[in-house]
């Protein structure tokens, strides 16, 4: 527990989980002057082992789905206002590659066809590349018959400076954010936490904001969505310093064969190795089915050698310059079966943001305006029933 810090006995909000969505939710209470507000965190603060952590995430509007290219244009509003706030830049535009094969099938991130498809609706301006111009302009080997949508205005979110905003942000109100701190069950009315040492805290309205392990605290109510645990592998790789400033952030679908999915993405140089060399993010997005589990405690933690493999290969096949794989990291993706989140009330004083799966970052200010909406009785500012906790895709 952090040493300065006790649990009250009471606070208007208890929030419990201290990532992406907690953190915004306290930051938004924060900006409306409600500072009686408990953060607990069981371990630290977009932790190592939490969906959080890390120092970028990528923003877009380049969405298949239309309901969710129109939240990230409202949340992209959002974090312009959070930028004001912030007094600082938060997010990285330098534009988005989306490119690989196209086939008809969505993926968990969309596809090219249905991307191009809503940007054509929704105008949003892209610029649409043969295989020779994305080889000619980005240190990438695309396959001949690749394709490529280039969107100018996304890039990438500085997740560590956004963090640390609204750490700073809570705070400042006055709001005690409490580490090391685990709640070890929720009052069936949603009034009250009690925490592993079995001190209670009785609460105005709990908001429930721990991603992967929210199961554990809502299945005991009979509230648990209907989520999965995937283990997904990052890493950075050092690259040759005369090509730093071409790589592009991209993402390359490609169809399953064998044991690779196919799916893999990565970040243009944005950070250094501890020996100074300019060094991308890549990571592999699909979990194989056998490491998906229900249970969050029985998540892999270590790298699969396989996964390890695939994702070399693919970086040091397809994409120019890449030197040396430096970090390795396991991160989870709270994941449902629509690849949609769960944002709603749950009962009049419990609320929940879960299933943040690979792509609720680029939301955050969405979701903590929202959950800070409901946790002061009000409605969310926009029709979020696609994040529905009784939506079929989420009940038991
Ligand atoms: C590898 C990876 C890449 C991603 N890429 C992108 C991207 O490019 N763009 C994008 O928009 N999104 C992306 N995402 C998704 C996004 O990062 C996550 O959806 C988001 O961070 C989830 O935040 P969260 O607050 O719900 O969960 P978490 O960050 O996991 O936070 C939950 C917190 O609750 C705490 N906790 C758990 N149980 C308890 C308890 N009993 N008591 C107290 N505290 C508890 C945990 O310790 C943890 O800190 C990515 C995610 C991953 C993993």
């Amino acid at each position: 527990m952090s040493p300065s810090l006790s649990p009250p006995d009471q606070a208007a909000v208890v929030i419990v989980g201290g990532g992406m969505a907690g953190l915004s939710c306290a930051a938004s209470l924060a900006r409306h002057g409600i500072s009686d507000v408990v953060l607990l965190e069981a371990r630290t603060l977009a932790n190592a082992r939490a969906s959080s952590f890390g120092e970028t995430r990528m923003f877009r509007e380049m969405y298949s789905d239309p309901v969710l290219c129109r939240l990230a244009q409202e949340a992209n509003r959002l974090w312009r206002e959070e930028e004001n706030h912030a007094g600082e830049q938060l997010r990285d535009t330098h534009g988005l590659l989306f490119y690989g094969e196209s086939w008809d099938e969505e993926t968990i991130e969309g596809s090219i066809p249905g991307a191009r498809r809503v940007m054509d609706e929704q105008n949003i301006p892209y610029e649409a590349l043969s295989s020779e111009q994305i080889a000619a302009r980005f240190p990438l080997k695309p396959k001949p018959e690749f394709t490529g949508l280039f969107e100018p205005t996304a890039g990438a979110v500085r997740s560590d400076r956004v963090i640390a905003h609204w750490t700073r942000t809570a705070r400042n109100a006055g709001q005690m954010l409490i580490e090391h701190c685990a709640v070890a069950g929720i009052d069936s009315d949603g009034g009250g936490v009690t925490l592993e040492n079995g001190h209670h805290i009785s609460a105005g309205q709990v908001v429930v904001t721990s991603g992967i392990w929210s199961q554990l605290l809502l299945a005991p109510l009979g509230l648990a969505p209907k989520l999965e645990v995937w283990p997904m592998l990052w890493a950075h790789y050092t690259v040759d310093p005369s090509l730093q400033e071409r790589y592009p952030q991209w993402f390359c679908f490609q169809q399953e064969r064998g044991d690779d999915g196919g799916l893999y993405y990565g970040f243009p140089v944005l950070s250094h190795s501890e020996d100074g060399r300019p060094r991308i993010k890549a990571g592999i997005d699909w979990a194989p089915k056998q490491l998906r589990v229900a249970d969050p405690n029985a998540m892999d933690t270590e790298p699969p050698v396989r996964l390890v493999e695939l994702l070399d290969h693919f970086l040091f096949n397809s994409v120019e310059g890449v030197q040396e794989r430096v970090e390795t990291v396991m991160s989870p993706y709270s994941m449902t079966s629509d690849v949609n989140f769960v944002l709603d009330r749950l009962n009049s004083k419990l609320s929940l943001f879960a299933g943040g799966s690979g792509q609720a970052f680029k939301f955050a200010p969405l979701i903590g305006d929202s959950l800070a909406r409901l946790a002061r009785n009000e409605s969310t500012a926009v029709d979020l029933s696609c994040w529905s906790h009784q939506r079929e895709a989420v009940r038991f």
